[in-house]
């Protein structure tokens, strides 16, 4: 991907897909014309301040808020205004509140989560080996840091295609927030998942990320390859905060 404030182009091989997306609420736009796809084994980054938009485009992938304009396609197949059958088709979210059942064990959670047809418990415990051993305890008891990896868990379990995490390093430190990351990444290659992160540490999600978008008010502020933006950090921090012209981004 290049840098630009360009849309980008439908390509071969997308696992999800957004063309000209304007989404929002009540008739009022908060993301708008937003065009960006993600590919098997992909980690997009998507960066901004608070209301830039972040959860709107996620919710708009999961099919739970309905796009105003534009359209948005996952494994080929249009996503429509169902969340139950978007994410049986391999779409998971992993919401900023983590959607855990707080008085369910760490085992209970994962049952919970665990499909017919979907992955193994076995294999979830592989990825973390800290939850084998918080099998028995109860969610509420968890660390943020152990929440967090519940919840990735949980989502694992649907053996999803997209993964999209809203704010993994939501009230976590920032040990807590290195150890998750590479596990992230490990993931996505292991498993070719797509993944969308919104995450407030920018350098921590560039650092394991493919390519990354700077939302600012709804719009893309800077694309790129996430190279290319740790390279131009400055550009980065100045789409960050509505600084930067096209002209300035396009370079
Ligand atoms: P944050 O980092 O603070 O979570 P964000 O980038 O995820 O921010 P969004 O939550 O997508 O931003 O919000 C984008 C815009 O939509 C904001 O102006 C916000 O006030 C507005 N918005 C969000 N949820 C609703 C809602 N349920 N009803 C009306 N407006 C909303």
């Amino acid at each position: 991907m290049s840098t630009s404030t360009d849309s980008g182009s439908a390509a071969d091989g997308a696992v999800l897909t957004f063309a000209g997306v304007t989404v929002g609420y009540g008739g009022v736009p908060a993301v708008r014309d937003l065009s960006v796809e993600v590919r098997p084994g992909e980690i997009l980054a998507l960066l901004g301040p608070n209301g830039a938009g972040k959860t709107t485009t996620l919710l708009a992938a999961v099919g739970a808020l309905p796009v105003m304009s534009g359209s948005i396609t996952a494994l080929g197949a249009p996503i429509d205004h169902h969340v139950e059958r978007n994410a049986k088709r391999g779409v998971t979210l992993v919401p900023d509140n983590r959607g855990l059942f707080h008085r369910l064990s760490v085992t209970d959670n994962l049952r919970l989560a665990k499909r017919k047809g979907g992955g193994s418990l076995d294999v979830v415990y592989e990825s973390f080996p800290k939850l084998q051993s918080l099998r028995g305890r109860r969610c509420g008891n968890l660390s943020g840091g152990e929440q967090q990896m519940l919840a990735l868990a949980k989502a694992l379990l649907t053996k999803p295609s997209v993964l999209l995490i809203d704010e993994l390093s939501l009230g976590l430190s920032p040990i807590a927030v290195q150890d998750l990351l590479p596990r992230l990444r490990n993931l996505a290659d292991e498993q070719q998942m797509a993944v969308i992160l919104v995450e407030q540490h920018i350098d921590l999600a560039l650092g394991i990320a493919d390519s990354a978008i700077v939302l600012h008010h709804g719009r893309v502020a800077l694309r790129g390859s996430a190279r290319e933006l740790r390279e131009r950090r400055d550009t980065v921090e100045d789409a960050y905060f509505g600084r930067l012209s096209t002209s300035d981004s396009a370079r």
